[in-house]
């Protein structure tokens, strides 16, 4: 996918200013926050259960080249072939081997990220092979000339049900459909053609599993299913990160994948995968490959940025931040949006190709209390952050900001001074109205939206003037 981080500030003004797309992301606003919240109240101990699924990604990581070697060892001897892919590009050329040898002209294709790293789609279409998505969202983003995916599970969540009429109106040529069912049926209708002619199928993996080297596929349209046990050959791609030690530990955090991506407590469709087609088997692909993929991971487990590889791409710390439902996931340019996009981002691709992803956050930490295996996402952002400030990469005023606040908060007297006189400046400049419509030095924030005005005391003031009116002392 084509990497466009490095225009974060003008992607994110921009769609602030897309009344579209604003209005689409206030539609979906919450709706993944309510039904989170509701179906964790099944579990009888959700702490416990987060602490049990950190822990088993933890372990996986700590040894993660013997949780390779015994998932390769096993998936080998269930007839499956192992890849491995160092680079994005590698990726591809391996796909690209894969079907030569196989004789494949029409490839089909479940939701893979991994994928999306490597521009694949783009690969094998360049290479003369026709591929098609089958996931209802990656499909409507296809048909949309390669619109790249704003969510990681829910990639066209951008797009209101009017736009994909449209869309489908124009690419099927058929009348506009305005209903969700016809829609989908109308899709359904086309995709099932190509699930019977192709003959490879590509998926992610939610989790490669070592002690049975099979793949765990997570769906609720029965895509991945179809994908991968029609066609002949099948290929699973992900990241080296994603391997679990045990299915029992894949059990465990299965009670938390669905609560935390869309509030089910088990999606519709869970696959398991292991080894090719056997004797007198009815279902499943006669040749399997497995592409496990570094681009990066090896390097972001060395560094302070490990935890970060716990993730299982639940979506729920995009739900939940604020920042991401306001600018959308494209503004982040890249495959992953949101908080923990703009972490691996950053670790994926360099520092320097996403400079502004780092700060896109308030470190409210709604991100860290909602993801299923703990990662602490805002202090790994504040590392990051601190790498940029050491390695001499945000701009010279921020960083002498910087200095000058950290100077001033070392110094209690003059900071309490300092604060006493900038609330009361904003509340005069906040008017009749209490509304600060043009902040200088912070028209980043002004420009989408209006500054209430602070009450024109510091909080330690409003505070004593609370206890001396409760008569405390
Ligand atoms: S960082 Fe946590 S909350 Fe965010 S997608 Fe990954 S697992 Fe889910």
């Amino acid at each position: 996918m084509q990497i466009a981080s490095m225009h974060f500030k003008e992607r994110a003004h921009d769609n602030m200013g897309n009344a579209q797309l604003q209005g689409n992301l206030q539609k979906i606003k919450g709706k993944f926050v309510a039904k989170r919240r509701a179906s964790l109240f099944e579990l009888d101990d959700v702490e416990a259960t987060r602490e049990a699924a950190r822990a088993i990604r933890q372990r996986a990581l700590d040894r993660l080249d013997v949780w390779l070697e015994i998932f390769e060892r096993n998936a080998k001897a269930r007839g499956a072939t192992v890849l491995w892919a160092e680079t994005p590009d590698e990726v591809n050329e391996h796909v690209l081997d894969i079907a030569k040898r196989h004789g494949v002209r029409k490839t089909i294709k479940s939701k893979s990220m991994v994928s999306e790293e490597s521009a694949l789609d783009r690969a094998i279409e360049a290479a003369g092979g026709q591929v098609v998505e089958t996931d209802l969202g990656e499909y409507i983003l296809q048909i949309n000339d390669y619109e790249p995916p704003s969510h990681i599970i829910g990639p066209a969540l951008h797009k209101s049900k009017e736009e994909v009429s449209d869309l489908f109106a124009k690419v099927h040529g058929t009348p506009r459909k305005t209903g969700i069912a016809e829609l989908c049926l109308e899709a359904r209708g086309v995709l099932r053609a190509h699930y019977l002619t192709a003959e490879m199928g590509i998926s992610g993996g939610n989790f490669f599993v070592a002690e049975t080297g099979s793949v765990v596929l997570v769906t609720n349209e029965g895509n991945a299913t179809l994908t991968t046990t029609l066609p002949k050959v099948h290929i699973a791609i992900s990241g080296i990160e994603k391997i679990v030690p045990t299915l029992e530990d894949v059990a465990t955090l299965m009670r938390l994948l669905p609560r935390s991506a869309t509030g089910q407590s088990i999606s519709n469709y869970v696959d398991v995968l292991t080894g090719v087609k056997g004797e007198g088997e009815f279902n499943g692909a006669e040749h399997m490959y497995f592409i496990l993929v570094d681009a990066g991971r090896s390097g972001v487990l060395a560094g302070e940025l490990r935890e970060a590889l716990r993730c299982i791409r639940c979506g729920a710390c995009m739900n939940h931040c604020p920042v991401y439902q306001n600018i959308g996931g494209h503004s982040y340019g890249w495959v992953y949006p949101g908080p923990i996009g703009s972490i691996l981002t950053p670790a994926y691709i360099g520092i320097e190709k996403a400079l502004d992803l780092p700060q896109a956050s308030t470190l409210c930490n709604q991100c860290g209390v909602v993801c299923p295996v703990k990662i602490p996402l805002p202090d790994l952002l504040r590392k990051l952050r601190e790498q940029q400030f050491e390695g001499h990469m945000r701009p010279w005023h921020e960083r002498a900001g910087l200095r000058a606040w950290s100077w001033l908060a070392s110094r209690p007297a003059l900071y309490a001074m300092a604060t006493r006189i900038g609330v009361r400046l904003l509340s005069w400049m906040g008017g009749r109205e209490r509304l600060i419509h043009r902040l200088p030095l912070g028209s980043g924030w002004t420009d989408g939206r209006d500054m209430p005005a602070p009450a024109g005391k510091t909080f330690r003031e409003l505070a004593a003037l609370r206890k001396k009116s409760r008569g405390e002392r």
